[in-house]
């Protein structure tokens, strides 16, 4: 019951000219230093035996197992089941990722048990902790810079509290967050946390922070650390939930994924967990109706238009980031990457090669959802099933449902709990009973952040004035 790979991995850029890292400076990389994404040489294979005897093991056993092939000598399997063990603690559901049945063709995978009640939680929690544990060894400090959708600065905030050296500076689009997503940052009232609202879309947040990192000086002179969903170790945590999800049900090779997605970093997972010998059927992308993707697969054309609002904020993206490491691996060419990215950059579209839309929809396929298929399937699961959904989940199950086949079971991802999005939700099946007392509590708590314009100077400004 081992891995088949010993050997510890080594990391490359998607766009080939950045220098090779292992695990441990990997996890500390946001962009690498040609503008590509890091991602690994190989995709460890696990043993069908190892695979099968998840059946009895915690979601903890198995996320060592999945984890371990990434990790390289600098951790010992003691530590890392430590990290581990530390990070799901604070969960609220003894399954950490538990599956909602909802009939014998239909489940959800509840991702929304941490304290911020979103998926984010489930790497943000891991990644804080290991990024503490290599600083502390080396004596380093770490500024984090990151930006947000609306759940993954939360998850920062909560994960890095622990860390008492570092900063934690996080972009949000000014207004285009849920209230609550908002409160669950900026009523953390710690000096070292520093909310910044920015007068723009996710978009431009995400642009912002890539300009600063790609700054090496300023990197470096300011200990910026990135934990955005580029972040290798984000994409490593979420791998185990689909082993874990797969173990749980029989029939599991008739499985689709359904997630709902935005910077394609959630659902990457569940392409590499295929990669490392899990056996399923297919992932379906979610998307509302900013659907770049969507028209991506079925067209071929990967053109950016205008972000729309929507009430789903969490996925109202059109720079897809990670969507960069699936066509690396669809091609294995980084020149290929290079010329696709200098288009998207320069002409805001590419063509995607024939060979590599069809080597993508051999495992993916997906969908829209609109607003009003949002409302009536949040609206159809309260009243057939009792289940309160969150507009996220809801883009997930519309477009599962439209695109499984009738004898594949359909397991979406649920990736944030519905009271994140309670101004929303209650409109549309007139109840509160799942709104929490902890979500309740929030809005009778001081809220402290910036509000800044769409630039970087400005930014750093405020990175400055924090750190010497
Ligand atoms: C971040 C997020 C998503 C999208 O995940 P990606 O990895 O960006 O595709 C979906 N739903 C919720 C609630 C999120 O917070």
């Amino acid at each position: 019951m081992t891995t088949k790979n010993t050997k510890p991995l080594i990391y490359k850029s998607t766009r080939g000219q950045a220098k090779e890292l292992y695990f441990k400076d990997v996890i500390f990389e946001g962009l690498a230093s040609d503008g590509g994404l890091y991602i690994p040489s190989i995709w460890p294979e696990l043993d069908n035996d190892l695979i099968s005897a998840f059946k009895t093991m915690s979601y903890q056993e198995i996320a060592f197992h999945v984890l371990k092939p990434y990790i390289d000598t600098s951790l010992t399997d003691e530590k890392l089941k430590e990290i581990i063990r530390e990070s799901y603690m604070s969960f609220t559901n003894d399954e950490i990722t538990p599956l909602n049945k909802i009939d014998e063709k239909e489940y959800l995978l509840e991702l929304f048990h941490g304290p911020t009640y979103a998926f984010k939680d489930i790497a943000m929690q891991f990644i804080s902790r290991l990024m503490d544990y290599y600083l502390t060894l080396d004596n380093k400090k770490i500024n984090i810079l990151g930006a947000t959708s609306g759940d993954t600065g939360s998850a920062a905030i909560y994960g890095f509290e622990s860390v008492k050296s570092s900063n934690v500076f996080i972009l949000h689009p000014y207004d285009l967050i849920s209230p609550t997503q908002r409160k669950f940052m900026t009523t953390v009232s710690s000096k070292n946390i520093i909310n910044i609202a920015i007068k723009g879309n996710f978009d431009d947040c995400q642009n912002l922070i890539k300009e600063i990192f790609s700054d090496e000086e300023y990197k470096k002179s300011k200990q910026l650390g990135a934990i955005n969903s580029i972040n290798w170790a984000r994409i490593m945590c979420q791998i185990t939930y689909y082993f874990y999800s797969a173990s749980r049900i029989s029939d599991s090779e008739k499985i689709v994924f359904s997630v709902p997605t935005g910077n394609f970093g959630d659902i990457l997972a569940g392409y590499i967990a295929k990669k490392m010998g899990l056996n399923f059927s297919k992932l379906i992308i979610g998307t509302n109706e900013n659907n770049i993707l969507d028209r991506t697969l079925k067209t071929g054309e990967h053109t950016i238009k205008d972000v729309i609002s929507t009430s789903s904020p969490s996925i109202d993206i059109q720079i897809s980031s990670n969507f960069e490491r699936l066509i690396y691996d669809a091609c294995k060419d980084a020149s290929t990457v290079s010329e696709l990215m200098t288009n998207l950059k320069n002409k805001k579209s590419y063509t995607l090669p024939t060979k590599m839309r069809e080597y993508i929809q051999s495992y993916f396929s997906s969908d829209t959802a609109t607003k009003k298929e949002v409302e009536e399937t949040i609206s159809n699961y309260f009243n057939t099933y009792k289940v309160t959904l969150d507009p996220h989940t809801a883009v997930g199950i519309a477009c599962g449902k439209k695109q499984k086949q009738p004898e594949e079971i359909l397991v979406t991802l649920s990736t944030a709990h519905p009271a994140k999005f309670k101004e929303t939700v209650s409109k549309i099946i007139s109840d509160e009973s799942f709104v929490t007392e902890k979500v309740r509590s929030l809005d009778k708590l001081e809220e402290h952040m910036i509000i800044a314009n769409n630039s970087s100077s400005e930014i750093k400004k405020l990175i400055d004035e924090q750190v010497a």
